[in-house]
């Protein structure tokens, strides 16, 4: 389960400007889409819905058939797990900021055996420790650490729905396809929405969605949108 579905969602921040005119696609449980388009085409505000920031001014979202806006705050969080473009921490330790999205989640040891020795992988590649204090009074992260950490949570967390919102664009190439096999291991079986610059880094979904001026303009399989291009 954990079918995302969006119908015919509008949405601005600021009155009379509308940033979202009419989003309608379907993430089927357990799939991988993608969400590819120019720079200020509202790709992040799709996530940014999905997650609750913001309510739609009209239309529907809906996991599983139900209103995301008639569940509660806290069961909507505890089932996705979101990979922001730029993450906040807590001016905690690493460790802290990881356990957060749920240390002991998973009841089934070797599952959890097999998340931690992904995240140590993650956290073997930062400079820090996992005792590190990081924030205001501690170490100043870059924002591929931010994001490496980000990352490890989710990947401890394991929800049925994930948003990776351009989850690899501040990593240096090196770390980056360290970090892209650990979320497409994490992303296997759940439900997966990417936010996406280029075309070239989402070869694994899906369904592509090519959204510009917050309309979805194109849509298609990688092989089918690279043909038309
Ligand atoms: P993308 O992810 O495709 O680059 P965004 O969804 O981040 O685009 O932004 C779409 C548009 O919404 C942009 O014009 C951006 O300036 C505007 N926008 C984003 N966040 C806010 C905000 N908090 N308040 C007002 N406008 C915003
Ligand atoms: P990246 O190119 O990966 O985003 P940065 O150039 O931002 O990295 O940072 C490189 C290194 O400097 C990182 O190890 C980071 O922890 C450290 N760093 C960045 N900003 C600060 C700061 N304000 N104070 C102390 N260390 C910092």
């Amino acid at each position: 389960d954990g079918a995302v579905r969006f119908e015919d969602v509008r949405f601005g921040y600021v009155p009379g400007r509308e940033i979202l005119r009419g989003v309608s696609f379907e993430v089927p449980a357990g799939r991988t889409v993608a969400i590819v388009g120019p720079s200020g085409a509202g790709k992040s505000t799709i996530s940014r819905l999905l997650y609750r920031f913001y309510e739609p001014s009209s239309g529907r979202i809906t996991i599983d058939g139900q209103d995301i806006a008639a569940v509660s705050q806290a069961s909507l969080r505890a089932a996705i797990g979101m990979v922001p473009q730029d993450t906040v921490l807590f001016n905690d330790t690493i460790a802290y900021n990881i356990r957060y999205g749920r240390w002991d989640a998973t009841k089934d040891q070797v599952e959890a055996a097999a998340r931690l020795a992904q995240i140590d992988r993650i956290i073997a590649s930062l400079p820090q420790g996992y005792e590190t204090p990081v924030g205001e009074r501690g170490l100043k992260l870059s924002g591929g650490e931010k994001q490496r950490v980000a990352i490890a949570r989710t990947i401890l967390k394991a929800p049925p729905i994930l948003i990776l919102d351009e989850a690899t664009s501040a990593l240096d190439s090196f770390t980056e396809r360290e970090i892209q096999d650990a979320l497409e291991r994490i992303s296997r079986g759940r439900t997966t929405l990417v936010i996406a610059h280029r075309l070239s880094t989402v070869v694994n979904a899906d369904e592509i969605l090519v959204l510009d001026k917050g309309r979805v303009v194109e849509r298609g399989s990688h092989p089918a949108l690279i043909a038309r291009q």
